[in-house]
C-alpha cells in the first residue's frame, strides 16, 4: 500500500522542534489520511491543513491537540495549503470554536462557492473555466458530449451536496507569494506553487529548513494535475513550481500533506518530472497513431479502466493542453466533439 493511502496513525509525532504531526482519517480519492501539522509558539499554535469534515476527523483533531497539550481554543491560525476539501474540511469549524485566523493564497477559490475574490488575481481564461465547471461543462466537453441540460442539473445538485457536506472556510487573510508570516518567534515564508491547483501555497520555515509542501510534492504519488481549476497550462505551472521549490536554499526536510517526510527533494522532484515526460511521450505516440482524438478516448488509452472518470479525464486534458501550448497538437471541434490532433513539425 502506498504511504499516502495508509490509514491515519494514532501516533502524534514531533517531527521537528515544535512541529507536531497529527494524522486525520480520510477516505478520499484513494488517500487514507491528511497530515495536520501543529506549530507551537508562545501564543498558542497554528495548524496547517485540517482534513475532511465528519466525526472521525474532528475527534482526531481534538485528541491530537490534547496529546500535545494545546486546547482547541489556543489555535490562533489555520493555514490551508489549497482549495481541496481534504485540506480545508474542518477549517471553518476550528475557526468558529477557536476564533482563529484562516490563511490561504490570495487566489483561493472553492469551485462550488461564488467567486468574489479572484478578479485581477487570476487570469480571465481561468475564471471562465471555473465558471464553466460550476455549470457542469468541462473544457474538454464538446457540444455533443452529453445533454447540456442534464449536465447543468447534475452540477447544480453536486454544488448543493458539496455546500451541505463541506462548510467552506472564509479566509481572513489572503497571502501572496513570498509574504512572511510571524507566529510568535517563528517566521514562515509563503511559496506560491500553482500546478496541482492554481491556489496552492507551500510554507517554508527558514530557521529549520522545513518546507510544508501540501499536495505539491508527495512522497510516492504523483500529484494530480487538474485540467480545470488550474491555469490554462497547469502542467507548465506545475513544472515551474517544482523548479522554484528546488531553487530554494537549505530545504532540510519536506513535510507533505499525505505520507511521510521527504528528505530527498531533488530525487523526488526528478522522478515526478520523469513521470510527466513519459506521459507526454505516450500521448504523442497515441495521437500520432490514432489521428484526432477526444480527451475521453485518450484517457481510455492511458489509464486502466478502474481509474477512468473525471480525474483521469482532467489529468489527460492538462497534458494534451500542454502539448497544444508547445505547438505539437491542435484542438478542433468537429460535429460538436472536441478533438486533439498532431500538428506537423
Ligand atoms: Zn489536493
Ligand atoms: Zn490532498
Amino acid at each position: 500500500m502506498k504511504q499516502e493511502a495508509a490509514p491515519a496513525s494514532r501516533e502524534v509525532k514531533e517531527i521537528a522542534p515544535g512541529i507536531i504531526r497529527v494524522q486525520l482519517p480520510i477516505n478520499f480519492t484513494g488517500l487514507g489520511h491528511t497530515n495536520m501539522y501543529v506549530l507551537e509558539d508562545e501564543h498558542g499554535a497554528a495548524v496547517i491543513d485540517t482534513g475532511l469534515p465528519g466525526r472521525a476527523g474532528w475527534a482526531a483533531i481534538r485528541s491530537g491537540l490534547k496529546a500535545v497539550g494545546v486546547p482547541l481554543g489556543r489555535v490562533h491560525t489555520i493555514m490551508i495549503t489549497h482549495s481541496h476539501p481534504d485540506h480545508f474540511g474542518n477549517a471553518a469549524r476550528i475557526a468558529d470554536v477557536a476564533g482563529a485566523d484562516v490563511l490561504t493564497h490570495e487566489s483561493f477559490q472553492i469551485w462550488w462557492t461564488p467567486d468574489n475574490h479572484t478578479e485581477g488575481i487570476i487570469d480571465d481564461e481561468l475564471r471562465d473555466r471555473h465558471h464553466a465547471a460550476r455549470g457542469g461543462r468541462m473544457p474538454w466537453h464538446g457540444a455533443s458530449d452529453r445533454r447540456p441540460g442534464g449536465r447543468r442539473v447534475r452540477a447544480w445538485w453536486m454544488r448543493n451536496i458539496a455546500h451541505r457536506m463541506f462548510r467552506s472556510p472564509t479566509p481572513t487573510r489572503r497571502i501572496s507569494d513570498g509574504e512572511h508570516l510571524t507566529l510568535g518567534s517563528r517566521t514562515l515564508q509563503a511559496v506560491h506553487t500553482p500546478g496541482h491547483t492554481a491556489d496552492h501555497l507551500c510554507w517554508f520555515e527558514p530557521a529549520t529548513g522545513v518546507l510544508f509542501s501540501g499536495d505539491h510534492v508527495l512522497p510516492t504519488i504523483t500529484p494530480h494535475i487538474a485540467g480545470i481549476g488550474a491555469g490554462p497550462d497547469p502542467l507548465a505551472d506545475y513544472v515551474a513550481s517544482l523548479a522554484k521549490t528546488l531553487a530554494m536554499p537549505d530545504v532540510s526536510v519536506v513535510l507533505p500533506a499525505h505520507g511521510d517526510p521527504i528528505s530527498d527533494l531533488v530525487g523526488r522532484a526528478a522522478s515526478i518530472t520523469e513521470h510527466h515526460e513519459q506521459r507526454l511521450d505516450q500521448m504523442r505516440a497515441i495521437i500520432t497513431a490514432s489521428g484526432p482524438i477526444t480527451v475521453q478516448s485518450l484517457a481510455g488509452e492511458l489509464f486502466p479502466k478502474r481509474l477512468m472518470g473525471f480525474m483521469a479525464e482532467s489529468e489527460t486534458f492538462a497534458h494534451v493542453e500542454h502539448l497544444r501550448f508547445l505547438g505539437e497538437v491542435e484542438r478542433v471541434e468537429v460535429d460538436g466533439r472536441i478533438l486533439f490532433g498532431a500538428l506537423p513539425n
